[in-house]
């Protein structure tokens, strides 16, 4: 008897029918559910991990996401989570510091990059939906099929902790990641343009009286980013591409001399590193989906377009992919009515900002990072940013396209 009411459950658990069904609770998945279960579209949000932490994910919130938690009422409450502002993005260069972006001169509630950790914000959300009855979050769900009728696409199929289930919905959403697994099960092949570096991470202790915030330093041939996590710095130590094998046969000591050079605060803290296994290599690479969609499915964030970590704006695109589908979807999806063509406006109302900002990325890739890292080991400031800075009127230029992305992106509440 127990056995069959088990069987049972296992049943009614295997078959769950939603509106929306999405995969990956990033910052992509977790705000396009909260914007939609808001608007009383009922979904069902799938992530493969039992929990939100990742080791060196980006923490970043820019003045666009935080306008638009403040206009759900949010953003206060979230400030009351540890965090720290970023009011500038500077470069540490021979000639002292450059500021590249002045967040804090733009006209915002939130003149500043919010820098929290991701998993605390991804929990914070997620906290917020709970209490809507129509909202399901799925933890530890490895989606690994995608289900099809007629040619379109009415679900997926994913391994839980304890078998198999399937979500029915008549839009599936994929926002899992870089690596997406739906891109690849839709037949999406990327169009990649392949950034000239790779860049190791790996973090120190932080100190009461160090600097705050995040920054970069440029110069020696070294281009290192120092983030502030509060209890410690997670840096960024970007090397030429392909040249991981390299740079590791010359010595953990070496990559320790590196540091202790050019920032000599962390000198006496570099000894905590002593083996690569404290260090990620991450492979950066840059591209976008020339179709984001299929009758039933659309991808958004880095699934649509993995973003080259240039000014920082993965986060804000990918969420900024979110809002669009909100806007353009919700009241469609209310009704049961979502077409294809709907779709195809969500890529259309944020692919030229995509296209846009990946292109200036380049060109910073190759003003900025190819010379400094193959040069002669002297950085100098581009002469059109240092003009930039000079003109009132284009000085904050940088901190917009940053803060608010190339094609600025409002919710409709
Ligand atoms: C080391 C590093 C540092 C970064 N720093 C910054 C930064 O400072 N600022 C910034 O703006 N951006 C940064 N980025 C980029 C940023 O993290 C991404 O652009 C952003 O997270 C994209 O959000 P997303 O929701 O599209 O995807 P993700 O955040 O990658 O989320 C995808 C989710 O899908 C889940 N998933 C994957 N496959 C499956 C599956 N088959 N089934 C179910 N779930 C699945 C994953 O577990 C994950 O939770 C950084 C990236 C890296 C790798």
């Amino acid at each position: 008897m127990q056995q069959e009411m088990q069987k049972q459950v296992h049943v009614v658990k295997q078959r769950i029918h939603t509106t929306c069904c999405i995969v990956g609770s990033g910052p992509a998945g977790m705000v396009l559910a909260l914007l939609l279960v808001r608007k009383g579209v009922p979904v069902t949000l799938l992530e493969a991990h039992m929990d939100f932490d990742r080791e060196f994910r980006g923490d970043t919130l820019h003045p666009s996401v935080m306008e638009m938690l403040d206009q759900l009422g949010l953003a206060e409450r979230l400030l009351q989570l540890p965090h720290t502002k970023m009011p500038t993005l500077d470069f540490e260069v021979a000639g002292g510091t450059f500021t590249f972006a002045h967040f804090d001169e733009l006209k915002t509630k939130y003149p500043y990059i919010t820098v929290i950790a991701q998993a605390r914000f991804l929990a914070f959300l997620a906290d917020e939906m709970q209490r809507y009855p129509h909202f399901k979050l799925l933890m530890g769900a490895q989606v690994d099929q995608l289900l099809e009728e007629d040619g379109r696409v009415c679900g997926v199929s994913y391994r839980g902790p304890d078998g198999r289930y399937e979500v029915r919905a008549p839009l599936t959403v994929g926002a899992d990641g870089r690596f997406s697994r739906l891109r690849k099960l839709a037949g999406f092949e990327p169009i990649n343009t392949s950034p000239p570096m790779d860049i190791l991470w790996f973090r120190l202790a932080r100190k009461a009286d160090d600097p705050r915030g995040v920054f970069g330093r440029f110069g020696q041939r070294r281009i290192i980013a120092l983030i502030d996590r509060q209890e410690y710095w997670q840096i960024g130590y970007v090397i030429p591409k392909g040249s991981y094998q390299r740079v590791r046969a010359q010595g953990i000591a070496s990559l320790r001399q590196a540091i202790a050079e050019s920032i000599p605060f962390l000198a006496e803290r570099v000894d905590e590193l002593v083996d690569w296994k404290q260090v990620a290599v991450l492979s950066v690479e840059s591209n976008r989906l020339p179709r984001w969609y299929r009758p039933g499915l659309l991808l958004i964030g880095d699934a649509a377009h993995v973003m080259s970590p240039i000014g920082g704006v993965g986060i804000n695109y990918a969420i900024q992919d979110a809002v669009v589908a909100a806007n353009v979807l919700s009241a469609k999806l209310r009704k049961g009515e979502v077409q294809t063509r709907d779709l195809a406006k969500v890529q259309r109302r944020r692919e030229l900002a995509v296209r846009l900002i990946q292109k200036f990325q380049v060109v910073v890739q190759n003003m900025v990072f190819v010379k400094t890292l193959q040069g002669d080991g002297t950085f100098q400031v581009p002469l059109f940013l240092r003009l930039l800075d000079r003109i009132p009127k284009l000085r904050t230029l940088p901190a917009r396209v940053i803060g608010f992305g190339v094609i600025p992106v409002r919710f409709y509440t």
